[in-house]
C-alpha cells in the first residue's frame, strides 16, 4: 500500500478491503526493563495515551512533521479491534481483526520537558508521521498469543526485541483496561507498548519490523 493512497487506513494481508482507523489508544511502560531504561517507576496499572488519526503513516517514507529532529523509536505490536465491545466487557484476542507492527515515534527530550511540568505527554508523542504501522495480519497466522515475539533493527542492526511474554499487562489485560471507560469499535488501535533498547531514529534511516516466529518481516525508511 502506498502512503497516499489511504493513509489512514489499514490494510490486512489477504483482505481485500482497506480499515479505516477510528481510535489510536497507546500504552506507555508495559515492559518493565523499558522502564527503568528510562529511569521511570513500574506503573501499577495500564498507562493510557491518545494519538491523533492523523497521525498514521504507512512504512515507506512520506510527511514528517519536525523532519529535522532526532526521534526516539518505539517498536510495539498493534491489534486492530474488529467489532463492537460494550464498555465494561472483558475481553480478549477474540475481538481482534488483525494485529501489526509499529513504531511509535516519540519526540524523546520534548516528552521528558512535558513529564517534568506535569503536562500531557501530546506534542511530543502525535503528529503527522509519528505512527508508522506496518501491514496486518490475522491473528490466526501467530503460533501462540502468549509469547508473540517481534524484532525491530535499524540499518540492520538489531535495536528491539518484544515478547508478549514480558508485558507486564497481557493483551486481554490491554483490551479489558481500555473498555473500562471507553466502547471499542471496528478500526481502533492500540499500541500495547515497547520494549527495552529505545534509541535516535533519523529521517531516512532504514528500518526492519519483524513477527519473527513466522519470519515475516517489513521494511521501512523514516
Ligand atoms: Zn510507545
Amino acid at each position: 500500500m502506498t502512503d497516499h493512497l489511504a493513509p489512514h487506513s489499514i490494510h490486512v494481508i489477504g483482505q481485500p478491503l482497506l480499515v479505516p482507523v477510528t481510535n489510536i489508544y497507546c500504552i506507555g511502560r508495559n515492559y518493565a526493563e523499558h522502564a527503568r531504561e528510562l529511569g521511570n517507576a513500574v506503573p501499577t496499572e495500564p498507562i493510557l495515551f491518545l494519538k491523533s488519526v492523523s497521525s498514521l503513516r504507512a512504512l515507506g517514507g512520506g510527511d514528517l512533521a519536525y523532519e529535522d529532529e532526532t526521534f526516539h523509536h518505539e517498536a510495539e505490536l498493534v491489534l486492530l479491534v474488529g467489532q463492537v465491545v460494550p464498555r465494561g466487557s472483558s475481553v480478549g484476542w477474540e475481538v481482534l481483526q488483525a494485529v501489526g507492527l509499529g513504531i511509535d515515534l516519540t519526540r524523546r527530550e520534548v516528552q521528558t520537558q512535558l513529564k517534568a511540568q506535569g503536562l500531557p505527554w501530546t506534542a511530543a508523542k502525535s503528529f503527522a508521521g509519528s505512527s508508522l504501522l506496518s501491514a496486518f495480519i490475522e491473528p490466526s497466522e501467530l503460533p501462540d498469543y502468549n509469547s508473540i515475539t517481534f524484532t525491530f533493527s535499524v540499518h540492520g542492526q538489531l535495536r528491539q526485541q518484544g515478547d508478549t511474554a514480558l508485558m507486564l499487562n497481557s493483551v486481554p489485560a490491554l483490551l479489558t483496561h481500555i473498555a473500562k471507560a471507553h466502547d471499542l469499535v471496528p478500526g481502533d488501535l492500540v499500541f500495547t507498548g515497547t520494549p527495552a533498547g529505545v534509541g535516535p531514529l533519523r529521517r531516512g534511516d532504514a528500518f526492519t519490523l519483524e513477527f519473527t516466529q513466522i519470519a515475516k518481516s517489513f521494511s521501512g525508511r523514516l
